[in-house]
């Protein structure tokens, strides 16, 4: 048992190593030098477990225990893994704990001896966050062929670099960047463990969930127009001030997802000039909003909407709301998280069943894969921030539900 923590602490910090950011928390954005040395680092801790690494035409890497990539054999393959690349200043757990804990629960399987009957494959998906190109699971989703590259290449970073120039100084030729569906077909099963991002389990007193789905969400862009004018000499009745109308949308915002029990954020502002003695001509901002089901999510939207509207109508701004990007709900397979949740309960687990309303590459490939996720208590609830956190035994009683699983679901 000792072993197993020991093991799991050696490979959780070989990784956590890397990317510390000097303001704070974990930044490892895509193909960048910090996204580059966490794939070494992939490689070398599979390598030393005996797998046999390689990179798919979406830039994941898959770790082989058994067979290897699409061209190789009929097996049907089993997949366990998450992604290595973080926000900027996130924890040390998002992503990581998945890859981590899939290679330390193979790699225990390997030291039991245990044989493997089908193809395993440890998978560290590239680029979930969208951190850098604004594109969240951008690895998983062109693999699927849910993404065209060809609508990608040209996307910039903040310092104008694209994800064509990206790819290639990563070693990639963006030429043969795309879906793999082959390899998608050959996938019997998903499964992607993940740090809880919400506080679910610690109100169950629970280490391990089943996930049962992902919430609805989308990204919409609002853009207020007023007029710039002198902050001291404008009298307040002829001001049209963006910022007004920015105010109401944020409480709007705040209103319609506490009416509809749904979660609504304004986390970016965009404020023009930016000059603290001007009443401002324009205020751009961005409201991401996710809720349980579809039709929720759009009510929430619409009443967004019917608020913004009203204050610009007051304020005598101009005003438009346009959609960034929308993803239905997913629902994880149900008779894959049944099978998993028999393993789960024979280990003497007893795992609740949650949804989130964050994103993951299990959901990007669950209308094509049987997909299912484990998440792990985070007695913070906090994610994408350095306070994200797990408890040691929390992330070994993960590791030991992952073990069960392979070995169930490919070991017999
Ligand atoms: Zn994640």
């Amino acid at each position: 048992m000792s072993e197993l923590r020991e093991e799991f602490e050696a490979c959780f910090g070989g990784l956590a190593a890397i990317g510390r950011d000097p303001a704070g928390g974990w930044t490892r954005l895509a193909w960048t030098d910090e996204d580059r040395a966490a794939r070494a680092w992939f490689e070398s801790e599979a390598t030393a477990r005996g797998l046999t690494v390689e990179r798919d035409a979406a830039g994941n890497l898959w770790a082989w225990w058994a067979g290897s990539g699409a061209s190789d054999g009929e097996d049907r393959v089993v997949a366990v893994g998450s992604h290595l690349d973080t926000v900027r200043g996130g924890g040390a757990y998002d992503g990581a704990l998945g890859v981590v804990s899939g290679l330390v629960a193979v790699g225990e399987l390997i030291g039991r001896g245990v044989e493997p009957a089908r193809p395993v494959a440890v998978v560290a998906f590239a680029d979930e966050e969208g951190g850098r190109f604004g594109v969240p699971t951008f690895g998983s989703r062109v693999l699927a062929g849910v993404l065209d590259p060809a609508d990608l290449l040209e996307r910039a970073d903040q310092d104008g670099v694209t994800v064509a120039e990206a790819l290639a100084a990563a070693g990639i030729d963006p030429g043969g960047f795309g879906p793999d569906p082959a390899r998608v077909g050959r996938l019997a099963a998903l499964v992607e463990l993940h740090v809880e991002q919400g506080r679910g389990l610690v109100d169950l007193g629970q280490p391990v969930a089943l996930g049962t789905g992902i919430w609805p969400h989308g990204r919409w862009r609002l853009t207020l127009a007023g007029e710039a004018n002198h902050a001291g000499t404008t009298r307040l009745a002829d001001r049209r001030d963006p910022m007004l109308g920015l105010a109401a949308a944020v409480l709007a915002a705040r209103a319609a997802a506490t009416e509809l029990e749904a979660v609504a954020t304004v986390g970016r502002v965009l404020v023009e000039p930016n000059s603290a003695n001007s009443v401002p001509a324009r205020v751009s901002a961005w409201l991401d909003a996710r809720a349980e089901r579809d039709q929720t999510l759009d009510w929430l939207v619409t009443a967004f909407q019917a608020a913004v509207e009203e204050a610009a109508g007051r304020n005598g701004l101009t005003v438009e709301l346009t959609p960034e990007s929308r993803s239905p709900g997913v629902e994880l397979d149900r008779d894959l998280t049944a099978r998993l949740d028999a393993c789960l309960r024979a280990t003497g687990l007893e795992p609740p069943a949650l949804p989130t309303a964050a994103g993951h590459d299990a959901g990007a490939l669950a209308a094509a894969v049987p997909a299912a996720m484990l998440f792990v208590r985070n007695p913070t609830g906090a994610s994408h921030t350095p306070a994200e956190t797990a408890a040691l035994d929390d992330c070994l009683a993960g590791v030991r539900a992952l073990v069960a699983v392979i070995e169930d679901l490919a070991c017999r």
